[in-house]
């Protein structure tokens, strides 16, 4: 290639606009909204990063696709099509369509789970985890250690850490229904796991007789990830990588709001018969009959022609770089992040950035609402608000208190970035002054979606 620049593959046809707010009016908007991004209208937000699930922008294709829906209830054409685009790329034999990932899991786990079970993980996803803790039983996350240190640099931080796989199935593999690998760690910051990864713990798994399940939300980034940067992958198409990894495995676990380029849905896939019967059966109780899965004949074809594009290498290169771009922005004044940038997100270490905030003053959180009250831009903390609470009521600081900016899909531009690059530029220059904060109303789970806040020392930022 004689340029060097990487544009954004594709050109816009419709136009969504975003709106611009003043200072003052994003202040009066998070006190409103108790100093909580997630309880703020949308439509205040000039740059959207709570999550890529579902937000991303569906192309001409996706929507024509739409059009040829076939809403009939059982057998319809449009699940055909779907099921054969799955197919293409995991080669499993029995595909069930649901509404999103979690209730893929849901059904998995609820027909193969047991009271006392454990589940060994790269890492598990929050929704994963509760799904595996729902049925009683226990999600082991097992990464290797590398995953644990921002600023360690290695290739392929989601790995599983295989020595702990081997014992686990060596001493208690008797709890061990089936062992899963999620690609990229989406809560190890977005780190893709190696192709030697999958087929070595494929191997221990099958050694043991246990099967093994991907969580495959950012497959077709994890194998971007595997042809930049594992000998032997520089030629193969991003289709041939997944087909590989998808080999290693007998089941997946899928949301098309990640990599299925869609607004909602998602799938489960195996190859086991009574498993896939135990689990139609589950389907048919939450989801719908198994041609649907709880979604409409035009959902399954943005799925089909979504897992299509998605494998795009011009797409992958922008998407990936995208990420990438923003961390050389970062790096070049020296604010921390988790590194190398992972597939979907770029994390910012709060606690390396805001020193002077204990962790009960919620660093990541305070530096989340500083970042919209003075760019508009709306980040989620991963860190001590999110994780803190512990089940048996006393609270304690999570491992890392991060600031998530995760990027949809094919939404925002580069000058999108540059600006974001900017305000956390802006926002990094003032971190002496930013301040902490208290939580003033606390729901019993999943506090982090509602609670409400207030500064802890009269102000968020002093003058
Ligand atoms: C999003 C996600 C899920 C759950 O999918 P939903 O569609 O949100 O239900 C599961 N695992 C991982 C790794 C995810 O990122």
């Amino acid at each position: 290639m004689q340029f060097k620049t990487i544009i954004e593959p594709f050109r816009i046809k419709t136009v969504e606009p975003i709106r611009s707010t003043t200072r003052g009016q994003r202040e009066t908007a998070i006190r409103e909204a108790g100093y909580n991004l997630f309880s703020l209208k949308a439509e205040d937000v000039l740059i959207d990063l709570l999550t890529d699930s579902g937000t991303g922008a569906m192309s001409s294709q996706q929507w024509a696709g739409m059009m040829r829906g076939d809403e009939s209830y059982a057998g319809a054409r449009s699940f055909y099509r779907f099921e054969a685009a799955v197919q293409k790329i995991t080669g499993l034999k029995h595909v069930l369509p649901t509404h999103q990932g979690r209730a893929a899991e849901r059904i998995l786990f609820g027909s193969v789970l047991k009271p006392g079970d454990i589940v060994p993980n790269n890492t598990h996803f929050d929704t994963t985890r509760a799904n595996v803790e729902h049925r009683g039983a226990v999600g082991l996350d097992i990464p290797i250690p590398e995953a644990r240190e921002p600023q360690t640099i290695h290739p392929f931080k989601g790995n599983m850490d295989l020595e702990a796989l081997q014992k686990v199935l060596s001493e208690q593999g008797d709890q061990v229904p089936l062992v899963m690998i999620t690609v990229t760690n989406n809560s190890g910051g977005g780190q893709p796991v190696s192709m030697a990864n999958v087929r070595e713990a494929s191997a221990i798994c099958h050694a043991h007789g246990k099967p093994l399940f991907l969580d495959a939300c950012r497959f077709a980034e994890n194998a971007w990830f595997i042809k930049m940067r594992e000998p032997g992958y520089a030629d193969k198409t991003p289709l041939e990588i997944a087909q590989e990894m998808f080999s290693y495995v007998d089941g997946a676990t899928m949301s098309a709001k990640k990599d299925g380029l869609a607004n909602i849905g998602g799938f489960l896939a195996m190859n086991d018969n009574d498993w896939a019967q135990k689990c139609r059966t589950m389907e048919i109780l939450g989801e719908g009959f198994p041609t649907y899965g709880g979604l409409a004949g035009y959902d399954l074809e943005a799925i089909a022609v979504g897992l299509e594009e998605v494998l795009d290498e011009d797409y992958l290169r922008y998407r990936i770089r995208s990420i990438a771009y923003l961390g050389d922005r970062l790096d070049a004044v020296g604010i921390p992040f988790i590194k190398p940038t992972g597939g979907h997100a770029l994390y910012i270490d709060a606690k390396a950035l805001l020193p002077h905030i204990p962790w009960n003053e919620y660093p990541a959180w305070a530096f989340s609402n500083v970042l919209y009250i003075e760019g508009g831009v709306r980040a989620i903390e991963i860190g001590s608000v999110m994780f803190g609470r512990q089940p048996d009521g006393s609270e304690k600081p999570a491992a890392m208190e991060l600031v998530r900016l995760a990027f949809p899909r094919r939404m925002y531009t580069q000058s999108h970035v540059d600006y974001l690059a900017e305000v956390l530029e802006y926002v990094h220059g003032m971190r002496g002054r930013i301040r902490g904060l208290k939580m003033v109303v606390e729901p019993p789970v999943l506090r982090h979606f509602t609670a409400r806040f207030e500064p802890a020392h009269d102000v968020l930022v002093v003058d």
